[in-house]
């Protein structure tokens, strides 16, 4: 078996007609962490967008593939069935759904992909105990701990592909420590994550494998993780 996660060749792609990601080359590994920096309209979430399937973003070119499938071919539902998972940040705000109900349904329809049972009442409990206590979150709080409550989505859905896109431009420390923690703990190496990010702060807690600058909608530099230091010190104009 390859120990290839993505493979991503040529890719473009846009949004409302407007081409954003200009030829991507991209290849993740098992046990990798991939950062990805680059200055604001780069084009870094609407590569994540296009890995989760959003429908609004249109592939015009390339190829993905996820371990050995044709990602493009996927629905955003098959895509998290296979392993795949993206933040998404604000579950909770669906009227009426609670976030144990909505956990239980996309645990439920992960278990139904891969032909298991439901998950029994108690047995899903204790599942949800232990993911909470695993992120230190208090259920009360959970809509107000945006980052505890990605984690935990994180930690109930083990994925094999993480993607973080942290858009949120007031982290505080105390959130950084929560993802990074998070991620450094669900990290394995038959798993990969991609970690967006113009935080050099929080690839200090967790230290990528490889580093990527994207700008204009493609990768224009690649290096390991002493390029987050060069990027604190120089900023993006040099690439
Ligand atoms: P980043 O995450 O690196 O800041 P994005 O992927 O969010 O970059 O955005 C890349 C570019 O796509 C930006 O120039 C942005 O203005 C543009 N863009 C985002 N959404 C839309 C949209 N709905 N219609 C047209 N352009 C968009
Ligand atoms: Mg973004």
């Amino acid at each position: 078996m390859s120990d290839i996660i993505l493979k991503i060749k040529g890719l473009r792609a846009g949004i409302e007609g407007k081409e954003i990601l200009k030829g991507i080359d991209l290849e993740i590994r098992k046990g990798e962490i991939h950062a990805f920096m680059g200055p604001n309209g780069a084009g870094k979430s609407t590569l994540s967008s296009v890995l989760a399937g959003k429908p609004q973003y249109t592939v015009t070119e390339g190829t993905i593939e996820y371990m050995g499938k044709d990602l493009l071919a996927m629905s955003p539902e098959e895509r998290s069935w296979a392993g795949i998972f993206m933040s998404f940040q604000y579950p909770v705000e669906i009227p009426g759904v609670s976030i144990t109900n909505f956990m239980k349904t996309a645990v439920n329809s992960h278990r139904e992909a891969k032909g298991l049972e439901p998950m029994k009442a108690g047995e899903f409990l204790k599942l949800l105990r232990e993911k909470m206590a695993f992120v230190q979150m208090r259920p009360e709080f959970a809509k107000r701990e945006v980052k505890r409550n990605e984690i935990f989505q994180m930690a109930m859905l083990d994925p094999v592909l993480s993607i973080l896109d942290e858009t949120d431009s007031g982290l505080d420390v105390d959130a950084l420590r929560i993802v990074a923690n998070g991620v450094n703990a669900l990290h394995t190496p038959e798993k990969a994550s991609i970690i967006i990010t113009h935080y050099q702060r929080l690839l200090e807690y967790i230290v990528p494998d490889v580093v990527h600058v994207l700008k204009d909608g493609r990768i224009v530099k690649t290096a390991g993780k002493e390029l987050v230091d060069f990027i604190e010190e120089n900023g993006y104009d040099k690439f």
